[in-house]
């Protein structure tokens, strides 16, 4: 926001849009009657930004430093932003998770100022009028969520709320999206959870969540009302329950500009790490073999990106989905198996019922095991040492998260396959060392891919966002994977490049929506330089 002669003094220092602390200068304080109100000295934002870190370093709890950095966005968003993506390696585990888990958890307790829009099923009827509540006119990207399953942490109802406001921070931090064209939602439609019921500071209805009819009317007079008032915006679901996230996604992927990260974000991070490892495996794609330990919707998800990938590489859809497998609680996923939901049935092919993880390898010898399942430690010595049998270089891709829910360390992947996996994980893990080698495991993180597709929906407005903006977005983050990284075990690009990496994968997926026709802006002579024109950078 610009500073105007209408702005002053007091009300400056309170706004965070506007507010520069003692940055502002000897003229600037005088124009806008802020003489008095600040400290004498004049400040550069690198001299601020060093008591910032000062002081979040005396912190020894990352949930402290969450709060004080929440203050500070709520105080100064130049500096906040300025602080964050001067090491996103330091603060994006403070601002996103895994911190941003056990704010959730302690949200209506460590509130300070509220951020975003809370819209509660008591609000039918008038949820349009709550939303014109919202100060800015342009607003581009919602990410909206109900509550029910926050990370793995299950239902936590409006507490969720640090979900959406942490994403959107990364959409800014990583991807340039102006922080006043972001808006965190949280829809409270009430809450299961037992502890939250009892709790004196929850913040949301203290209902059982509503469901049904109720619920649909409820999301669709949202989704209209958003629609309406901010015309170019783009809707991004965010851990919904997964009957919900798929039903949503499916209602409405068609009829407006909306995507769920949980499903093709996961996806999209997920073919990323996966086309980085298969060139280095030694087969071609199409000889490639996906193995999925759980069959929700990220094991649904990925496997759904990679059947449209590998039919790019030739193959029938009808081929193509017979490279991904999934096992889940019952066994084996196949046709025979009674009572599974419709999204794993696509995955369900003619074989004999396999009820043991280790003994579906050994029959069906994936070149990748990929594990969705939240059960840590699910994949043991018997199935590492098996899929490394089967193959010269194996990929293990345990994604669930957190560490604890992981289904194998990197340590153990990297030790028992004397240093031969490629690995990427869900959850970050320390550098291993195996026979003087030391590997660097690379975590698979959706962040490498949302904000980036977000800054070409951005530049180019489609009025849709399709799978395949997502696997634009995974073949060019894999591209940015080279051999050199490969050898030492790293398959994504280092976090502390986000913002560069982010701007090479906006530019791509935006030349493929121009030449896609997709796009509903004019193409730009020169698509890189239209994309970067399009990114905030937060100075004063
Ligand atoms: P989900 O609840 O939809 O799916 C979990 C699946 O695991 C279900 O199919 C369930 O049947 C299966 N399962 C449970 N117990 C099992 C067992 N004992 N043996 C075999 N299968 C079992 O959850 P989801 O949304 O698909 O997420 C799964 C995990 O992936 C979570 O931990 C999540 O944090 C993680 N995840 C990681 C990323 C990422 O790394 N970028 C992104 C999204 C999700």
């Amino acid at each position: 926001m610009q500073l105007t002669f209408t702005h002053h003094g007091y009300q400056i220092l309170r706004d965070p849009h506007l507010n520069k602390g003692n940055a502002f200068t000897s003229d600037e304080r005088i124009d806008f009657g802020l003489r008095g109100l600040l400290p004498n000295v004049v400040e550069t934002i690198d001299t601020q930004i060093q008591r910032v870190e000062e002081q979040v370093d005396q912190f020894d709890k990352p949930i402290n430093k969450y709060i004080y950095l929440t203050q500070l966005q709520d105080n100064n968003q130049t500096l906040f932003f300025r602080t964050v993506m001067k090491d996103p390696a330091k603060y994006f585990p403070i601002v996103y998770t895994p911190t941003v888990g056990e704010a959730c958890e302690k949200f209506g307790h460590i509130l300070r100022r509220p951020r975003g829009l809370y819209i509660s099923i008591a609000d039918r009827g008038q949820i349009r009028d709550l939303i014109r509540n919202w100060p800015e006119a342009d607003v581009r990207f919602a990410v909206v969520s109900d509550g029910e399953r926050i990370l793995g942490l299950g239902d936590l109802g409006v507490c969720g709320m640090g979900i959406p406001i942490g994403k959107l921070t990364l959409y800014t931090a990583c991807a340039g999206i102006h922080p006043n064209q972001t808006l965190p939602i949280m829809l409270d439609v009430g809450t299961n959870n037992e502890v939250f019921l009892k709790d004196p500071l929850y913040l949301g209805l203290k209902t059982p969540r509503v469901r049904g009819k109720e619920y649909d009317d409820f999301l669709e007079e949202f989704v209209y009302a958003m629609t309406e008032a901010f015309p170019k915006v783009c809707i991004q679901w965010e851990d919904f329950a997964g009957p919900n996230a798929v039903s949503i996604l499916a209602k409405y992927r068609d009829r407006i500009c909306t995507f769920n990260d949980d499903i093709q974000g996961t996806a999209g991070v997920a073919v990323a790490g996966l086309l980085a490892a298969c060139k280095y495996n030694g087969r071609p794609m199409t000889e490639q073999r996906f193995l999925f330990f759980g069959a929700g919707s990220a094991a649904t998800g990925i496997s759904g990106l990679l059947t449209i990938m590998l039919q790019e590489h030739g193959l029938s859809y009808e081929e193509a989905k017979k490279h991904c497998w999934l096992f889940n609680s019952g066994g084996l996923v196949v046709a025979s198996r009674k009572n599974l939901d419709d999204y794993k049935m696509v995955y369900a092919h003619e074989h004999p019922e396999i009820t043991d993880f280790v003994e579906a390898i050994e029959t069906l010898k994936p070149t990748a095991i990929i594990g969705a399942s939240t059960i840590g430690g699910a994949f043991t010595k018997e199935v590492i040492e098996a899929v490394a049998r089967i193959n010269e270089r194996p990929i293990i891709f345990p994604l669930s998260n957190p560490n604890s829910h992981s289904e194998c360390t990197a340590e153990d992947a990297f030790t028992l396959t004397n240093g031969r996996v490629l690995f990427a994980s869900g959850s970050p893990f320390n550098p291993v060392t195996v026979g003087g080698s030391t590997y660097f495991p690379s975590q698979g993180n959706n962040v490498y891919i949302f904000p980036a597709v977000g800054l070409a929906i951005l530049a180019t407005e489609p009025e849709h966002v399709s799978d395949q903006m997502f696997l634009w977005a995974a073949r060019a983050l894999a591209s940015q994977v080279t051999e050199e990284m490969v050898t030492r075990g790293i398959i994504y690009p280092p976090i502390s490049e986000i913002r560069a990496v982010a701007t090479e994968i906006a530019i791509d997926v935006a030349t493929r929506i121009f030449d896609g026709g997709l796009a509903t802006v004019d193409r730009p002579a020169d698509i890189a330089k239209f994309v970067k024109s399009k990114m905030y950078y937060p100075e004063y």
